[in-house]
């Protein structure tokens, strides 16, 4: 029998992989062993060539100076982003690149940097960072735990669907009580932590999508997610 395999596309992770988003990789790689898959993981860093054949994208945060970095080289892939995202591939973009996903960041400094405008959403930078754990609640994904630590203030556009609404922290802004992004199968937003060890709904959306769009067929395991539940019990229980 051939093995079935995901390639799993990280996404500059020399610039943009912080406060542990390397551990969504790995933890989607399991899962997707988990569900009888084998994965490649592939980095792509600013000019590799572009591996346009992934099947899951995952991107971290960064600084603002990471950002800056990639800028050019996320606007030269753009066009096949923008296309895998239209034809239903699952992507995860963290902080940092959930940014530069939306429409133009303005960094505190007053530095405009271009998204790619895959989500309609605007980020501007703020003297305030918001810095601590963050729960929200997900009409797809239930109680969705992690970490945040951003400057930046995001702002959806009318329309656009949010992740999850925070019940602990901020999220998106201070405007609102919206956190993240969602378009097609791809996935915005400021949950560091690594995210996806303690929410494994989320990695069960991506690995589904993925191999639906390239098998025509998904057949889940049955996981034991106890672990995992009581994380997020416990992280949700603490003191922001
Ligand atoms: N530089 C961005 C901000 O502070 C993103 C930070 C991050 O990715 N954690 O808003």
């Amino acid at each position: 029998m051939t093995e079935k395999t995901l390639k799993i596309l990280q996404l500059y992770p020399r610039d943009m992989n912080i406060y542990g988003d390397w551990g969504n990789v790995l933890s989607l790689s399991r899962r997707a062993h988990a569900h009888g898959l084998a994965t490649e993981i592939v980095d792509y860093n600013p000019g590799d060539i572009f591996p346009e054949d992934f099947d899951i994208l995952v991107g971290g945060g960064g600084q603002d100076s990471g950002q800056t970095v990639i800028q050019d080289d996320l606007h030269r892939i753009a066009p096949v982003l923008r296309s895998a995202a239209e034809s239903g591939a699952p992507m995860l973009v963290i902080c940092g690149l959930y940014q530069l996903f939306g429409n133009q960041f303005t960094t505190v400094g007053g530095e405009v940097l271009q998204g790619i405008g895959l989500f309609d959403a605007h980020t501007v930078g703020s003297e305030e960072r918001l810095i601590g754990n963050i729960v929200i609640e997900s009409e797809e994904f239930g109680t969705v735990v992690g970490y945040e630590n951003h400057s930046g203030l995001t702002y959806l556009g009318d329309g656009v669907e949010r992740l999850g609404t925070a019940t602990k922290g901020e999220g998106n802004n201070l405007d609102d009580d919206g956190e993240g992004a969602r378009v097609h199968h791809v996935i915005g937003s400021y949950l560091h932590g690594s995210l996806l060890p303690k929410n494994p709904r989320i990695s069960d959306y991506l690995v589904r999508h993925a191999a639906e769009r390239k098998f025509g067929s998904f057949e889940p395991a049955k996981i034991d997610d106890s672990l995992a539940d009581r994380a997020r019990e416990v992280a949700a229980s603490r003191p922001r």
